[in-house]
């Protein structure tokens, strides 16, 4: 099945071969480095004036290890937003394919079609951000290549049925690729991660750069079938992943602890900050939550982000997209960050007696 949602030109591509393919120690005269060493005077340990692993062995292994999940099932880009190109390079053939969104949703899938000159089609989400099958439907057919998923969904932060999502798997032939970006902030058992082992035309991705804390180091990764896999790395450039991104990752892997403390603050924050924010009247709706922000509508939601910005506090105007008009979404941060942040609404808006 996946073989024949691929590109022709993709299933018969000869990929690059690097000079790190073959050999990696030795006397390395085999890549034009620099054998005198780098300019770069700090961490000399890393070699970096060496390319890479361009496999990903160590990574691989490590996350394999943290997930309990086959190391040949894993795949690192440069960030999730790397991945989710990738994957469209991979399966769908420009001005022919279509690839599906549920809007509203995370909107770089979208830049990436448009990038990529992949038509897309976006049935709307239902009243409480589920997927409305009847809509998809509607709006389904074999041009439609993958399917994006997101859950947590972003911007609106709810989970979305892992029912539905393995429904999508069963029921259509495209490949569903899951982004569980911020399946940190949610419950553990909500994750989908595992069941790529059982659907061949599940991907599942997810990023360094939320719970981790490590945004910086441009990390991202996924979770399918050998197959996929596989093409994932015949497309992408020889050393996607650069040797500092390596060495961050790791060492954070050792520091689980700080991740879960992260998180656990995280998650009490929200629950505080949505409490707080339904006892200002404006606010229409506080949207629940399984991710690390909140939607919230309210009546001229542009003109308050701008007032808020004002005041130093920057949250994300989220009214263009398609049925959040007067949406903003607000990350959750330190305790004195969002006091900072509910201490200004709260000038701007009366509260609920
Ligand atoms: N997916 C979702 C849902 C996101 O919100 C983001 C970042 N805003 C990404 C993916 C991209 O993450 P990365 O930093 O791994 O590229």
């Amino acid at each position: 099945m996946i073989t024949k949602l691929i590109r022709k030109n993709i299933l018969k591509l000869k990929p690059y071969t690097s000079a790190r393919d073959l050999y990696s120690n030795g006397i390395l005269l085999d890549a034009n480095e620099n054998s005198f060493g780098s300019s770069f005077q700090e961490l000399e340990e890393l070699h970096l004036n060496r390319y890479p692993d361009p496999h990903q062995v160590d990574l691989r292994n490590a996350v394999s290890r943290l997930l309990t999940i086959d190391a040949e099932k894993l795949f690192f880009g440069v960030g999730s937003d790397e991945i989710i190109d990738l994957l469209i390079r991979i399966f769908c053939e420009p001005r022919e394919d279509q690839v599906m969104l549920l809007e509203p949703t995370y909107g770089m899938y979208k830049v990436a079609c448009d990038i990529n000159n992949v038509e897309t089609v976006s049935p709307l989400l239902n009243d409480s951000f589920q997927i409305d099958f009847a809509e998809v439907e509607k709006y389904y057919s074999d041009k439609v290549k993958i399917i994006f998923v997101c859950s947590p969904n972003n911007p609106t932060g709810n989970l979305l049925n892992k029912n539905d999502i393995i429904q999508l798997c069963r029921n259509y032939n495209s490949i569903v690729v899951v982004d569980e970006a911020y399946i940190d902030f949610a419950p553990e058992e909500t994750s989908l991660i595992n069941e790529v082992a059982n659907y061949p035309n599940l991907v599942v991705m997810r990023t360094f750069s939320k719970a981790w804390g490590l945004a910086g180091v441009r990390l991202g990764y996924c979770a399918a079938d050998e197959e996929i896999i596989s093409y994932l790395f015949k497309v992408k450039a020889p050393y996607n992943i650069n040797a500092l991104t390596r060495y961050a990752v790791l060492k954070s892997i050792t520091n689980e602890e700080k991740k879960k403390s992260a998180v656990s603050s995280i998650v009490s924050e929200r629950l505080r900050v949505e409490i707080e924010l339904k006892n200002i009247l404006a606010i229409t709706n506080v949207y629940p939550s399984d991710a690390n922000y909140l939607l919230i509508r309210l009546p001229n939601a542009k003109e308050i982000q701008k007032e808020l910005a004002v005041k130093g506090i920057v949250i994300r105007d989220r009214s263009s997209q398609p049925t959040l008009s007067n949406c903003l979404r607000i990350t959750i941060g330190t305790k004195e960050e969002n006091d900072a942040l509910l201490e200004k609404l709260k000038d701007i808006l009366p509260l609920r007696h």
